[in-house]
């Protein structure tokens, strides 16, 4: 194509809300168009990216054999009433009513309408394991959208749900699941790494996270540093420990006037956060627990809400309707259940809040309260690898796939079954394997940028090639010689942009590698004269001159 006939509108600046690169990138290099917070349009260049993204998806899925389906994005409530997530679901899921005041929802995912499509057409058991996928928008109301379409409230993703007879039949499809997000995310050129994860009641390594390695990923992932033992630190377990140490010190009261956090007692007390506790309450359906964790560590909220449930942290009105002081909340004299990390229950001697105003307590032991434990916190560098092989070593990732064995959750509520071989009904068991189709692209670019711009992986990028023909307009030798190849690279299937406007070469120049397009050739009167063309990689540094007459050649073998 021609640039002239194209609407690239590139831009100098990035607007002020572009905080990460790719945000900024995809702006700059007119990719995208803000509509409003979470919405985005995908202009031409986007949607060429979009459609490479979204083919390799394709392929791999087919490939895996997985059926290609396309359900509406508008849900009835009475599906979600079924599953039960009508109630669950908190305020991500934009529920309205259509003109006859039903309840309708604009799907965050679709396991209810699949769901739904299996009970009503899968019968026998003979038609198992059968496995959808569609590629297709979402809407989530994120509380903070951000990061352009890394995290928005509209995004495309590609969504697949397979049904089983039995767990061996979904381990089987999960695994071939698994390695195909291995093939799709190699196509793509990514640095990633599959990650387990959070399976919330399903337990086990029934599910992992794909994640994309930045530092601007909004994910921590743990790894060995002497294993492939990889996890989200959400879901990096710790078993419980055996005390090694034996109280001796003296108890004391000691007056620690408004040092309020941990940071203010440990160090006016002149000891580690490590040998402190810290006492949060959360306000759990029936009530209120106190949780007990060492001072430098932070409590993993996907473990509490495994076994608690839904929680909140207590606000300053519960804690002083519980009697204790904000602050100055301590392990003794508490009137609530008291559940205590496994890293902390291992403690001698140390500090913590005497539940009485502007005061803490040293040489406590736990000998003197009652306790349950549990695993309550997160990972931190330098933990023991859960595995028994080596330290964790934390990195930060991007979430851009995530595969989960479902069990029977949507279908047993739903009424997904099949008339099994002894002629009875079984419920089906399933599976869920998720991409975030736009999230990936602007993943890609977090890992491929320099200064100048983009430098897209050719499998995704919007042209293959750019010809930069220098005076296109005013020397006809040029513009012949730049059309002529032009037209070469169209007939043999190259994907080539030739830049056709009045415009400088340093601008020229600037735009197609702000593009991040992988291979370009410039064209001049000069280059003419010697009967060459100078090409150069996005990725490389250096420029070679070539024969005119060998330069298609001389692309077909750069391109993979
Ligand atoms: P996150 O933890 O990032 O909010 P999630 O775990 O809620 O994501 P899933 O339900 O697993 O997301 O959805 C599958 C995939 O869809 C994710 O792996 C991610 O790549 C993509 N995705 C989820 N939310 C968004 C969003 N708001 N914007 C863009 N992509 C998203
Ligand atoms: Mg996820």
């Amino acid at each position: 194509m021609k640039t002239t006939q194209l609407l690239i509108p590139t831009q100098k600046e990035a607007p002020n809300d572009a905080q990460i690169i790719s945000h900024q990138l995809m702006i700059r290099a007119g990719l995208i168009s803000k509509l409003a917070s979470g919405l985005y349009s995908y202009l031409p260049m986007g949607v060429r990216i979009l459609k490479k993204v979204e083919n390799i998806i394709r392929e791999e899925m087919d490939k895996a054999g997985s059926q290609e389906v396309l359900m509406p994005v508008t849900q009835p409530a009475e599906l979600w009433q079924e599953s039960g997530r009508w109630q669950e679901y908190g305020p991500e899921l934009l529920r309205f009513n259509d003109r006859h005041g039903r309840d309708f929802c604009l799907g965050p995912t679709h396991e209810e309408v699949i769901t739904n499509l299996a009970a009503q057409y899968i019968r026998s058991y003979k038609q198992l394991p059968m496995s959808f996928y569609q590629v297709q928008t979402k809407f989530r109301d994120e509380i903070r959208p951000r990061f352009g379409v890394m995290r928005s409230r509209e995004f495309i993703m590609k969504d697949a749900y397979s049904f089983h007879l039995d767990q061996a039949s979904l381990q089987q499809t999960y695994d071939t699941m698994h390695q195909t997000y291995c093939n799709i995310f190699d196509r793509l050129g990514l640095d990633y790494r599959p990650v387990l994860a959070d399976s919330g009641s399903i337990g086990g390594d029934a599910s992992h996270e794909f994640h994309v390695l930045a530092d601007s990923g909004e994910d921590a992932i743990c790894f060995s540093d002497e294993s492939d033992y990889a996890a989200n630190i959400e879901k990096v377990a710790f078993s419980k420990m055996e005390a090694t140490c034996t109280p001796k010190a003296q108890q004391e009261s000691v007056l620690t006037k408004k040092k309020t956090n941990i940071d203010e007692v440990a160090e006016f007390l002149s000891v580690e956060k490590s040998s402190c506790i810290k006492t949060l309450i959360i306000k759990v359906a029936d009530g209120f627990k106190a949780l007990a964790l060492r001072g430098d560590h932070e409590l993993n909220e996907i473990k509490a809400q495994n076994l608690f449930g839904e929680f909140e942290l207590a606000s300053d009105e519960d804690i002083k309707s519980l009697g204790l002081k904000k602050g100055f909340i301590g392990i003794k004299g508490l009137n609530i259940e008291l559940i205590v990390d496994y890293s902390a229950s291992v403690l001698c001697d140390f500090v913590c809040g005497a539940n009485e105003w502007d005061q803490h307590i040293i040489g406590v032991n736990w000998q003197e309260v009652e306790f349950s434990e549990a695993d309550l916190r997160n990972a931190v560098e330098g933990d023991p690898s859960p595995d028994g092989q080596g330290k964790l070593v934390i990195k930060r990732g991007i979430e851009v796939g995530h595969i989960f064995q479902l069990g029977d959750k949507y279908s047993k509520a739903m009424n997904s079954n099949v008339i099994g071989e002894a002629g009875k009904a079984v419920t089906t068991t399933m599976g869920c394997y998720g991409i975030g189709v736009t999230r990936v692209i602007a993943a890609s670019i977090e890992q491929n940028h320099d200064a100048r711009g983009i430098i897209f992986p050719e499998a995704i990028a919007p042209f293959q090639v750019v010809i930069v023909p220098i005076n296109y307009n005013k020397s006809t030798r040029v513009k012949d010689l730049a059309d002529s190849l032009y037209q070469q690279c169209l007939e043999v299937g190259i994907e080539v942009l030739l830049d056709d406007r009045k415009e400088r070469a340093g601008i020229m120049f600037a735009d197609s590698e702000l593009l991040g397009i992988p291979h370009r050739i410039v064209l001049s009167d000069t280059h003419a004269d010697n009967g060459k063309v100078e090409y150069k990689a996005r990725n490389q540094s250096d420029k070679v001159e070539v024969d005119y007459e060998q330069a298609l050649s001389f692309i077909q073998s750069k391109l993979n």
